[in-house]
């Protein structure tokens, strides 16, 4: 038996009653039916390292590491056990006391941690890319690399958006805009039509300079230190200036983005900053009015996907669909399994790709099988995951499309 350990919050890991009524909510209890790959035995595993009747040892780990972090067991549980928390208090601890493989060390250690948060290092670590892919050399890549590749959409659209754009309405304000690390260097398209959409609304958008990383990655992948150290840059960038909201159109990075009060909630000098500054977070589709759009004269089938990280971790899901469903009407058609991760879940389809695998292929069947020709989502780790999905399954008639760039399609300025 080891040394017991404190890093669970103690009466947030004791609030599990056991009924065990997450299980059937949870991905990868689904996929595997192992008790240890769902959420009641996670957090039995998790108690059990920090009562010292485990250590950080290769089998507990390897049953946190496959935990996906979607939160679908906080949605499904009665006693509203905050799992996010409890897992992301157990991967620090896991970090800091269990030593992975050489592979999963440097992955983690070079792509997680010192090239997606910065948009610079990414957009030079994807110069080769564009390289192999122009050359047609992707065939001599190893097999890991040509995996990584493939998430990446075939269309590279970078694009940092000016400091401020005003409205093009009569203003009702100000909102301040998180522009990320991956949608700049992979999405800039989509920021662009998000702030389009706020100005077309009568929002002002400022987008500090100063901002950098969410920290959500760190987060996630057990380095509490360094996403504590993204939230103050964050803060410290949007503070001082009058902002009725801070928008923000990633999914994963919002529910980060929302829980800095907690994140720094035990440093006194940040804690109140903090919960301010989450206060004021709203995804983008909560802060557009779906009034303003009209039934598109398109006649594709639309369907949508729920990013766990909207859905699950921050409770929005009708509001979504309302912006859908305002321009697509009576073709939009619901997916089956809609709100189950799609295995992206932020870097885990670099760490855990079986897992990640299985789940994009039940994902993409789902949207298959809904005849839908577009589908529509709030996440660009969802985008990837599912883009990538549809083109290894040969669905090309099917696009998968950010509800922002959705939402601007066939609106005229006049709009
Ligand atoms: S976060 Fe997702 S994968 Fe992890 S235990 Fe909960 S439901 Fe299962
Ligand atoms: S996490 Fe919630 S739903 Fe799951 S076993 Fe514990 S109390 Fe029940």
């Amino acid at each position: 038996m080891s040394a017991a350990a404190q890093f669970l919050d103690q009466a947030k890991a004791l609030s599990c009653v056991h009924c065990g009524l997450c299980l059937s909510y949870c991905p990868t209890y689904l996929e595997t039916g192992n008790e240890n790959d769902s959420p009641r035995g996670r957090i039995y595993l998790m108690r059990a390292i920090q009562s010292g009747q485990l250590g950080a040892e290769a089998a507990p780990v390897r049953h946190v590491d496959l935990c996906l972090g979607c939160r679908a067991c906080e949605t499904a549980c009665p006693s509203g056990v905050p799992y996010g928390t409890l897992l992301e208090q157990t991967r620090d601890y896991i970090e800091k006391n269990h030593r992975r493989g050489l592979f999963q060390r440097l992955l983690r250690w070079i792509v997680i941690e010192q090239v997606f948060p910065f948009p610079w290092r990414l957009r030079l670590a994807l110069l080769p890319v564009r390289v192999i892919r122009l050359l047609r050399l992707g065939f001599l890549m190893p097999r890991f690399a040509r995996e990584m590749m493939e998430l990446l959409p075939q269309r590279l659209a970078g694009g940092k958006l000016p400091a401020e754009r005003l409205a093009k309405r009569p203003a009702k304000g100000q909102v301040g805009f998180v522009e990320g690390c991956v949608m700049p260097v992979l999405f800039g398209n989509t920021n662009e039509s998000s702030a389009e959409l706020l100005q077309r609304q009568g929002w002002d958008v400022i987008t500090p300079r100063g901002q950098g990383c969410c920290g959500a990655l760190y987060a996630h992948s057990g380095q509490l230190a360094k996403a504590r150290e993204c939230a103050r840059r964050n803060i410290a960038a949007f503070e001082g200036q009058a902002l009725d909201a801070i928008i923000i159109n990633a999914a994963g990075c919002g529910s980060t983005l929302v829980e800095y009060g907690e994140l720094l909630k035990d440093d006194p000098a940040w804690s109140e900053r903090a919960e301010a500054f989450s206060a004021k977070v709203e995804d983008l589709v909560t802060w557009l009015d779906e009034s303003r759009f009209a039934v598109s004269g398109s006649d594709e089938k639309v369907t949508y996907h729920d990013a766990c990280h909207l859905c699950h971790a921050q409770g929005i899901s009708a509001k979504p669909r309302a912006l859908v469903k305002a321009k697509s009407s009576d073709r939009f058609v619901e997916l089956a399994e809609s709100d189950l991760c799609c295995g992206s879940a932020g870097s885990y389809n670099l760490t855990e790709p079986e897992m990640a695998s299985r789940l994009q292929q039940r994902k993409v069947q789902h949207i298959i099988d809904s005849g839908a020709e577009v589908v529509v989502t709030t996440n660009p780790g969802c985008l990837l995951q599912i883009q990538s999905g549809l083109h290894k399954a040969g669905a090309h008639h099917v696009r998968a499309v950010h509800i922002a760039d959705y939402l601007l399609e066939g609106e005229s300025d006049d709009d």
